[in-house]
């Protein structure tokens, strides 16, 4: 039985994730203890539990001491069960974290799956719906399955009630990716994204984006959508070179001035544009699952965050990969190599 400290490095809900995704793909049972232990309110949430559900329903697995507010449980794997589920996260939980759980066993299943998940799809510290369609799946999809995700309705916290599909075809293994030169920038856009709020919040943010970045006019929107959807509030900066695709993502919030939600996005995607990495910060560490699966791969990021640090410890408890990381002039070397 692995044992693993949910309070070790991050100390977050992925620690959770990684390892429900790798004891369904290895068949190796787990217990984790200190779950999200260093967070403000540690111990498992309403969306952490969907998850856990999820994977036992997908898995055939049974899970031991689940329930809200669990610091402890037991995970013992079954038998893959690829088809048709669909799940709620109750709330406005994210439905990309659950998604991102549930894909490594399913993409290496013994036939399709078709999957619906419904709560929040734009949540802060989660990957928004768009950063999966645009970053994520591209990349998964060139590994060997073809993963498709369709946005049905949006969720925003805390009203929640989003939705969306996934079609999943499996690959009977998944190939390696060299991912060291995204290439010439190809496009750059700025989208507000806005919900049964006054119009100015996505006018102000879009001002302060084009403070720092010098994209032309006609890259910048504002998107205004049905009240119903709302109140809700996201700001996607995109920038697309040949070999990869960075969204950055910046959330409204109450409290939170527009143009200030508008200078962090924009500063953070001048930081990227600044190196010549192709991975992002957030798709460094949801990568390395993946490319581990695989075997291995390498490819350049920015600065590794606490994330990408302990997802590589989470992983190298359940399959034989070292994972290195390697400072250069304007990226950081990620390497998963088989021991
Ligand atoms: P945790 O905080 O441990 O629950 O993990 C959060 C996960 O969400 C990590 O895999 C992050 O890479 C991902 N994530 C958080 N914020 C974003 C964002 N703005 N865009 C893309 N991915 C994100």
């Amino acid at each position: 039985m692995i044992v693993i400290d949910g309070a070790e490095g991050e100390g977050g809900g992925q620690v959770l994730r990684t390892a429900l995704s790798l004891s369904l793909v290895t068949g190796r049972p787990f217990r984790i203890e200190n779950i999200r232990g260093g967070r403000e309110r540690p111990g498992t949430l309403r969306q952490h539990v969907t998850a856990v559900e999820a994977a036992c329903a997908i898995g055939g697995a049974e899970c031991e001491e689940l329930k809200v507010g669990a610091d402890a449980l037991t995970f013992t794997p079954g038998t893959v069960q690829p088809g048709e589920h669909r799940f709620a996260v109750g709330t406005a939980g994210s439905t990309s974290l659950v998604l991102q759980t549930l894909l490594p066993p399913l993409m290496l299943a013994g036939g399709p799956s078709r999957l619906v998940l419904e709560g929040g799809t734009h949540n802060i510290y989660a990957p928004p719906f768009d950063f999966l369609e645009r970053v994520f799946l591209p990349i998964l999809n060139r590994m060997g399955p073809t993963v498709t995700a369709t946005l049905v309705r949006p969720g925003f916290y805390p009203a929640g009630g989003g939705r969306i599909e996934v079609e999943i075809a499996p690959s009977a293994a998944l190939s390696r990716l060299d991912l060291i030169e995204r290439g010439a920038l190809r496009s750059v856009s700025a989208r507000a994204v806005i919900a049964a709020l006054p119009g100015d919040i996505a006018v102000r943010e879009l001002e302060s984006v084009a403070k720092v970045l010098a994209w032309p006019d006609e890259a910048r929107r504002i998107e205004t959508l049905p009240d119903h959807y709302g109140p809700g509030n996201i700001l996607l900066l995109e920038a697309v070179f040949e070999g990869a695709t960075e969204l950055v993502s910046g959330f409204g919030k109450l409290g939170v001035p527009a143009q200030m939600v508008g200078a962090k996005a924009a500063k953070r995607m001048a930081g990227y544009l600044a190196s010549d990495a192709v991975a992002g910060p957030y798709l460094a560490d949801q990568l390395l699952l993946p490319m581990a699966l695989a075997g291995g791969g390498r490819f350049t990021t920015v600065k590794p965050s606490s994330h990408a640090r302990t997802a590589a410890d989470t992983i190298a408890r359940f399959l034989p990969v070292s994972i290195r990381f390697e400072e250069g002039e304007r990226h950081h070397l990620v390497t998963v190599s088989a021991d």
